[in-house]
């Protein structure tokens, strides 16, 4: 089942004076949403606004210092993709991809693949303090990992039992559809595929929409009182995804990405399309080189570009100036932010 879109007709006006934004992935539809789901999802997302506002505010403390907490918080909450609600690849494993970026020096760290870091987050961030290099992968990143005095935990610490159901309900919906595709001498139905400008399937079958937790990555963007930006992701990617898969969110430029000048950009959404279509540095871009303000630039690459694509997902972005911005062309996007004088808003559909 597909996620419906939005309307494309109204952008959505940036929020000024944030100093913290964060989100939880684009989530489900608001049939599949029930009250007690809603409840969890938005004490989850303050709870890592708190924290990482809190983070904040400390003398000394950085906009790094304070995605990595918001981040931290939401992968230790189970009802997240990231961290402990990792999904499961086909195989039955977790594999988790996090990465980070500072905008006053475009340092960035990341890490894909890992299976035993309690907090991926915290490995990208030591990938970018303590090695020479951006990204770390599978055992390597995890040595790395474990050498840099990292929480490691046993693999089934990632084992929940949602996710669990959500990878067996995946493997019989596509155990019938191999099934009925080779009984079948039809022609596919065209309805059931998006095919974009030229011609490839969107791959927008591969959300199967189940309620309750699909499609909610994290990341966050912040400011600190230096004016410096940050930005970061984390998931365990998409559930049923080959093993060794990366999606975009340990890709910089592509899920994260930021830079004092524009913006600092975390992103949600169907991985293959953000890396293609470089989605966090497009808005970064549109801004430097268009001047396009921070909403603008990504209303024209998430609800213009991507969608015309067939990409579903959303981005937050925060510019220089504290505007925060989420643009989406998903029914939902699970989100927050924490303004300057410490007030927190938490939205899921809303505008
Ligand atoms: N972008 C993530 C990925 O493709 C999934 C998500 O945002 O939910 O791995």
């Amino acid at each position: 089942m597909l996620i419906p879109s939005i309307s494309m007709a109204a952008d959505e006006a940036a929020v000024p004076h944030v100093v913290l934004g964060i989100h939880g992935g684009v989530g489900v539809t608001k049939k599949e949403m029930n009250p007690e789901l809603e409840k969890n999802l938005r004490a989850g997302l303050e709870h890592a606004l708190k924290e990482g506002y809190a983070r904040l505010q400390k003398p000394g403390a950085t906009s790094l210092d304070a995605v990595e907490t918001a981040i931290r918080i939401l992968e230790d909450d189970p009802l997240f993709n990231a961290g402990k609600g990792a999904v499961f690849t086909h195989d039955g494993r977790n594999e988790l991809d996090a990465s980070i970026m500072e905008g006053r020096t475009k340092k960035a760290g990341a890490v894909a693949g890992v299976t035993v870091v309690k907090n991926p987050i915290l490995a990208a961030r030591a990938v970018m303090e303590k090695t020479k290099h951006v990204m770390l992968i599978g055992h390597g990143a995890e040595i790395f990992a474990r050498d840099a005095g990292l929480e490691i935990v046993d693999p089934k610490y990632f084992w929940t039992e949602q996710r669990w159901k959500q990878l067996q309900d995946d493997l019989k919906e596509e155990r019938e559809a191999a099934a009925k595709k080779q009984n079948s001498v039809e022609k596919p139905d065209p309805k059931n595929k998006k095919v974009d400008a030229k011609g490839e399937k969107s791959g927008a079958d591969v959300r199967t929409g189940r309620p309750g937790y699909e499609w909610s990555t994290v990341g966050a963007v912040a400011i600190d009182a230096a004016g410096n930006l940050a930005g970061g992701t984390s998931t365990g990617g998409m559930s049923n995804k080959q093993y060794g898969r990366i999606g975009d969110s340990p890709i910089i430029g592509a899920g994260t990405y930021a830079d004092n000048n524009t913006c600092a950009v975390s992103c949600t959404g169907h991985g293959e399309y953000f890396i293609r279509w470089t989605v966090a540095r497009d808005i970064a871009a549109l801004m430097e080189y268009k001047g396009l303000s921070v909403q603008q630039a990504a209303d024209e690459v998430l609800r213009h570009k991507l969608k015309a694509a067939g990409g579903e997902g959303a981005a937050i972005a925060l510019d220089g100036k504290g505007n925060f911005a989420m643009s989406r062309n998903t029914e939902g996007c699970y989100r927050g932010y924490a303004t300057s004088d410490g007030k927190f808003t938490v939205l899921l559909f809303e505008k």
